[in-house]
């Protein structure tokens, strides 16, 4: 059966599991594009800049807005985060479906600019597991935290206007679920 590339935004409040179901399924499908955002956030231990995010400072970021470079751009918790034209741009003209990993705000914005795009919101199995797995990625300040909990209330009662839902629980199956959503809309 044909596929055609599309548009997939993953979504969901900071901690369920959207880094990690996206690198497993793209560990399955590597030629899945995940363009690498923008964003004025100070690198965590280990991330690289051009790979894990381009890290601009503020008057750099602002260039690259004044210069028309972003698809979207938003302020999540509390630093500024985009995703760049040229970015998708390379990845759709492989013909390769493309993962956006980005807020809700994003996702809504991309929607406007792609109405086929598929927004998919992952869900923690319950609010208590997501604030554990949070604490345990170990990269947060309790003012870090409670200020992604609190994005992260008003990403779940939004949560509805996304088109399809996962919830996190096991991994594995997670994984299963988006790689089979991802087949599915590419051969609709
Ligand atoms: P996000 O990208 O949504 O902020 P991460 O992918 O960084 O979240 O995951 C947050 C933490 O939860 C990580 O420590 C990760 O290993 C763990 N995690 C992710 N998915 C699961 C799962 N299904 N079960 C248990 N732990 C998980
Ligand atoms: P983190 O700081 O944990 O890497 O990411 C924080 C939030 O920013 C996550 O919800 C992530 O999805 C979102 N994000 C990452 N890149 C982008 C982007 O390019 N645009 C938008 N709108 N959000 C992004």
């Amino acid at each position: 059966m044909g596929r055609t590339a599309r548009l997939f935004v993953v979504s969901g409040p900071a901690g369920v599991g959207k880094g990690t179901l996206v690198s497993k399924v793209r560990e399955r499908r590597p030629s899945i594009g995940l363009p690498v955002s923008a964003t004025t956030r100070k690198p965590r231990p280990g991330e690289i800049d051009g790979v894990s995010y381009h890290f601009l400072s503020n008057d750099e970021f602002d260039a690259r807005v004044e210069a028309g470079e972003f698809l979207e751009w938003a302020q999540v918790h509390t630093n500024r985060y985009g995703t760049l034209k040229c970015e998708v741009d390379a990845c759709l003209s492989r013909g390769d479906s493309v993962i956006l990993e980005i807020d809700m705000q994003g996702g809504q914005n991309v929607r406007k600019i792609y109405p086929d795009a598929v927004l998919i919101f992952i869900d923690p199995p319950s609010w208590d597991v997501l604030v554990q797995r949070l604490r345990g990625r170990g990269t947060e300040t309790e003012e870090s935290l409670s200020v992604r909990l609190k994005t992260a209330e008003r990403e779940l009662a939004l949560a509805h206007t996304y088109d399809v839902r996962i919830v996190n629980d096991d991994l594995e199956e997670a994984v299963c679920e988006l790689e089979r959503t991802i087949e599915t809309f590419e051969t609709e």
